[in-house]
């Protein structure tokens, strides 16, 4: 990494540069080096030659603006989407959609070796079923823009709402329920959030929507106990969503980034929509995690089953467990799984989710991960398989040290930082483990983030 006093910069702020793109940054942007210094420019393709302005200097890198791409990339294609550099919420419109898989399949790659000291060939990357309308979960930040209640996606690095109108990656029911939300709001005169002086109701529309059942489970995040008219935002989002399986408040008046209150309030229906996942029966209430796009999800657990190569015998553990859906997908083929997830809400929904699909060998704790695997190991319990799907923070050491501890023949690993992940293969693989298989999954087509399976085996075994 260059660190260097910034005045001995081989740029300077304000210059214009041209510059070879010669790989792109974990968000996407394109990379040159400059006598060692990354350069990063948004919207460049790797093997590109572009004219950009160097606008900021930081610690590690400094960054352009693309000003003229001089040798284009055949990768390069009109964006698909018109907000595209604009929204925050995708990073890959500008290229085709195999330069995107390359540029995801090397970011796990790099990130394997650089991070994890692994020596690993070509990482191979599972592309998504669908590019485009794969998302099921839809967050969208109100905010009052030019006068108007407004809700879209946050620009790039800041939090001023645009506009999006349609998203390209989102299904439709859920662009629907927010522009109706959005018309009540201005018909009833109801009032967007304001971050900066806390003030205002509605702070976030979330939108979830069942792939396979079509139905549609829509809540309002705001900051207070009731909403004006709500009889009239449920009416008018019975008249504008198809199969509108239910409607929620969440209150939600701390500051912060997270989207969703600790309470919530039903407003219609039963509070939770039901979905189909590899055959099995899913119910999903607005705090359970649950993958966002359907058919990738479903690829991606069919693989941890196989990696976790059972044959009816095993005790597997599924830590990180959401509402029990690898766990589920597990326990038609094992003797015994344990879920172990932290969110009450995620946990009642998996131990439903168990009895509705007559699995009778699964059970959940409702606990931290890593406290809870040093609670099983000291239990005694020697699970075959361990699973873990953890968010992007990783693993902690201790947890790490009750899955070692607990010596299962097999680790199989489901991350969505390749970063992290690296991390801690390289301390699972220091204590015993091999790694066998790892593989990219492209969970969110357009966007930066990337999945990655991983599979480890005990080395004596
Ligand atoms: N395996 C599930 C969920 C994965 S997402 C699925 O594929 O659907 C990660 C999950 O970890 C979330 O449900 C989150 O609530 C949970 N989680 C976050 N921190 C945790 C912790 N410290 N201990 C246990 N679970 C945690």
């Amino acid at each position: 990494m260059f660190h260097v006093k910034q005045r001995d910069y081989p740029v300077r702020l304000g210059q214009v540069v041209d510059l070879e793109i010669t790989g792109y940054t974990s968000e996407g942007q394109g990379v040159a080096r400059v006598e060692g210094l990354a350069v990063v420019v948004a919207g460049a393709i790797r093997g590109e030659t572009v004219r950009a302005k160097i606008e900021h200097l930081g610690h590690t890198a400094a960054y352009g603006r693309l000003l003229e791409v001089l040798r284009p990339s055949p990768h390069r294609v009109a964006p698909g989407c018109p907000h595209a550099g604009r929204c925050g919420g995708c990073a890959f419109w500008h290229m085709d959609y195999a330069e995107e898989l390359h540029a995801k399949a090397q970011r796990v790659e790099d990130a394997l070796r650089r991070i994890g000291g692994l020596e690993v060939g070509p990482v191979e990357i599972v592309p998504s079923p669908q590019s485009t309308g794969y998302r099921n979960k839809a967050q969208y930040p109100v905010a009052l823009v030019n006068g108007k209640a407004t809700a879209g996606f946050f620009r790039p690095r800041t939090h001023q709402v645009l506009d999006v109108g349609r998203c390209r990656i989102q299904g439709s029911a859920a662009d629907r329920a927010k522009e109706t939300v959005v018309r009540w709001m201005r018909a009833c005169g109801v009032s967007a959030y304001d971050e900066k002086t806390r003030q205002g109701l509605v702070r976030h529309i979330y939108v979830r929507t069942a792939a396979v059942t079509g139905q549609v489970l829509v809540c309002l995040v705001v900051h207070g106990d009731q909403i004006p008219q709500e009889n009239t935002l449920v009416e008018n989002l019975l008249t504008s969503v198809d199969n509108l399986g239910t409607v929620l408040l969440s209150i939600h008046k701390k500051p912060g980034n997270a989207v969703l209150g600790d309470s919530f309030r039903t407003l219609y229906g039963p509070g939770y929509i039901e979905d189909q996942l590899c055959g099995l029966s899913f119910r999903l209430s607005p705090r359970s995690f649950y993958q966002v796009n359907h058919d990738q999800a479903q690829q991606l657990y069919e693989a941890a089953v196989a990696l976790a190569g059972l044959t009816g015998k095993e005790t597997a553990m599924d830590l990180y467990c959401g509402t029990g859906t690898i766990s589920l997908v597990l326990a038609r083929r094992a003797a015994r799984v344990i879920g172990v997830e932290i969110i009450d809400q995620a946990v009642a929904d998996a131990k439903e989710n168990a009895l509705r699909n007559g699995l009778t060998n699964a059970e959940f704790r409702c606990a931290d991960a890593s406290q809870a695997a040093a609670q099983l190991a000291a239990e005694g319990i020697r699970p075959d398989v361990i699973v873990v799907d953890p968010p992007r923070k990783g693993l902690d050491e201790a947890g790490m040290d009750a899955m070692v501890q607990m010596a299962p023949e097999k680790i199989v690993y489901i991350s969505c930082d390749p970063a992290t992940l690296a991390r801690d293969l390289k301390y699972l693989t220091a204590r015993g483990y091999r790694l066998t298989t790892a593989r990219a999954y492209d969970m969110f087509p357009r966007c930066a983030h990337v999945e990655t399976i991983a599979r480890l085996v005990r080395a004596d075994a």
